[in-house]
């Protein structure tokens, strides 16, 4: 039996008000009640402007809320940015940093998402920290060097105490809202090294995986020795596949 976790990654979808409506669809299921109750942790990740909102929706509940980015500084003349500071005054928990989004559209590299992390752990939150790598690395065979050096790169700023306050999700980019999941064999060989490369550090923490994760699919990848849960996009958005995913890690949770 595992500690277990299941984040949903709502990406650029839902207004404040749409958001409150799915956050209470989902908190509804009894499937996702049923996880919870084996111990699954969910924490839903909201766009920044129905954190608020989301987080009154669930406010009688253990379900965490997560924010999908935060600024590396706590305030200053950062035009359309965002504090961990702020959202942690919101009553959120988390923060998704390093996502494969961000690196690729707003050109973030691993120096960043460490400052990242330090500002979302001097607040409090628990960083989800992403990894993974293209499709042209893993056709060259460069997958575990690239998770390697960024997750390395990462350490070396944050420290190994630190990154021990922090949740790693596997994410290769080639399985993003393509409907391509990694097989559980790729993701338990990259989740193995993972688990490998912070253990040398003394580093014991979930690793989530991300990537076209169903509730078809969860319950092969959950049953993966070194795979602690889930990072959801596209699935998360559906009240019905989101709470399927939460039951499967509720078969493997302690
Ligand atoms: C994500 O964006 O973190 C993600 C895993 O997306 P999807 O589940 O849609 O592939």
């Amino acid at each position: 039996m595992k500690r277990m976790i299941v984040a949903g990654n709502w990406k650029m979808h839902t207004t404040a008000t749409e958001a409150a409506e799915l956050a209470l669809a989902v908190l509804a299921r009894k499937d996702l009640q049923g996880g919870m109750a084996h111990g699954v942790e969910v924490v839903l990740c909201p766009p920044f402007t129905s954190l608020e909102s989301v987080v009154a929706s669930s406010s009688a509940t253990s379900v965490r809320i997560g924010a999908q980015d935060c600024h590396h500084e706590h305030h200053g003349a950062f035009t359309g940015d965002v504090s961990a500071s702020m959202i942690r005054a919101l009553g959120c928990t988390h923060v998704i940093v390093g996502h494969s989004e961000r690196r690729r559209y707003h050109h973030e590299g691993d120096d960043l998402v460490a400052r990242k992390i330090l500002a979302a752990l001097s607040e409090g939150l628990v960083p989800i920290v992403c990894c993974g790598e293209t499709l042209e690395e893993r056709k060259s065979g460069a997958t575990t060097s690239v998770i390697g050096r960024q997750l390395r790169t990462i350490m070396n700023v944050v420290g190994a105490e630190r990154m021990g306050q922090c949740i790693v999700a596997y994410e290769p980019v080639w399985a993003i809202g393509t409907g391509l999941a990694a097989t559980p064999e790729q993701a338990q060989e990259v989740h193995a090294f993972i688990a490998t490369l912070l253990n040398e550090q003394n580093v014991r923490i979930p690793i989530l995986y991300g990537g076209s994760v169903t509730a078809e699919n969860a319950a092969t990848l959950f049953a993966c020795t070194d795979v602690y849960g889930a990072l959801v996009g596209g699935a998360s958005l559906k009240a019905d596949a989101f709470a399927g995913i939460v039951a499967a890690a509720g078969e493997q949770a302690q």
